[in-house]
């Protein structure tokens, strides 16, 4: 975490979170605003400049708009990285008639039809950080509890979709600004990544469905099978298994194999379980543990 002013950079949602579910708050937080920069956008982001640009929404905030400080309590940047700015205890300048009891979210890009793409890590950013902060200060994934700019009116009016004052956080926002679209894709998003991280699938209980299955069928000779049972969904992570027997193998020699890991395989696991353990992307361990199973029943 990088600090600039009041301003607190974090490298990645993991840090954020670490930050957030150990930090105490004392104001009463009901409602998740969602915005767009729109200005500045993805032509400004030059990846390593995400203090320029919050200094500079800061300066636009404080001297062209008046505010006391910077609107936002938090900013998302398109490489996955998310600031702190205005401090939570602190109502957000975001929406009229929604900021006592708000908290407002900036997500740096202009989403509106035709203009930026969303980055797939930026996307996954906004669903993690909206699920954390529903579950930090207990808010409920609907209308009321996550907000788009673009449902309020310039007065101050929760008008839902009756209005065309802003377009914010994006006509493209997910899919989309309106009330469907916020139930048919944004909030689905949230409830599963809550859901999940209420009730993680431990890697112990897909592994030893993975070997439960493999013992009973003895499909462990050809890495084309474990390819061909990749899909997504697919409840053993085939591709995995496939993609790792042939890396070793280097020749689709399931023996090859089982020969390498058997003379290396103290220092493969813990390269699989360190792997898994600060990247929850990569699940070696599966894979690792897998093959030790297999090893020990070959
Ligand atoms: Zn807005």
């Amino acid at each position: 975490m990088k600090v600039n002013g009041k301003h607190m950079l974090f490298d990645n949602f993991n840090e954020f979170k670490e930050w957030l579910l150990k930090t105490k708050f004392n104001r009463t937080i009901k409602v998740i605003q969602q915005h767009n920069t729109a200005e500045p956008s993805y032509n400004d982001f030059k990846g390593n400049n995400h203090f320029d640009l919050i200094l500079g929404m800061e300066r636009f905030h404080i001297h062209d708009r008046e505010f006391e400080m910077i609107a936002q309590n938090i900013t998302t940047f398109p490489d996955g990285k998310l600031s702190v700015n205005r401090p939570f205890d602190r109502s957000p300048a975001g929406i009229k008639g929604c900021n006592i009891y708000g908290i407002c979210i900036e997500n740096l890009g202009n989403f509106d039809k035709n203009k930026d793409s969303m980055t797939d890590i930026q996307k996954k950013l906004i669903v993690e950080l909206t699920g954390l902060l529903c579950i930090k200060f207990k808010i409920n994934v609907n209308t009321k509890g996550i907000t788009y700019h673009h449902w309020w009116s310039e007065d101050g009016n929760l008008i839902y979709d009756k209005g065309d004052y802003k377009s914010c956080p994006g006509s493209n926002f997910f899919g989309g600004n309106s009330v469907e679209n916020a139930k048919n894709i944004f909030y689905p998003l949230v409830n599963k990544w809550i859901k999940d991280y209420q009730h993680p699938v431990t890697p112990k209980n897909e592994l030893e469905i993975a070997i439960e299955h493999l013992i009973k069928t003895k499909d462990i000779r050809s890495p084309e099978y474990w390819l061909e049972n990749s899909k997504p969904n697919h409840i053993i992570k085939g591709s995995n298994m496939g993609q790792l027997f042939i890396n070793i193998s280097n020749k689709n020699n399931i023996k090859n194999a089982i020969n390498y890991i058997s003379t290396k395989v103290k220092l493969d696991k813990l390269f699989w379980i360190d792997k898994c353990m600060n990247n929850k992307d990569i699940d070696g361990s599966d894979a690792c543990w897998l093959i030790l199973q297999l090893y020990k029943i070959v």
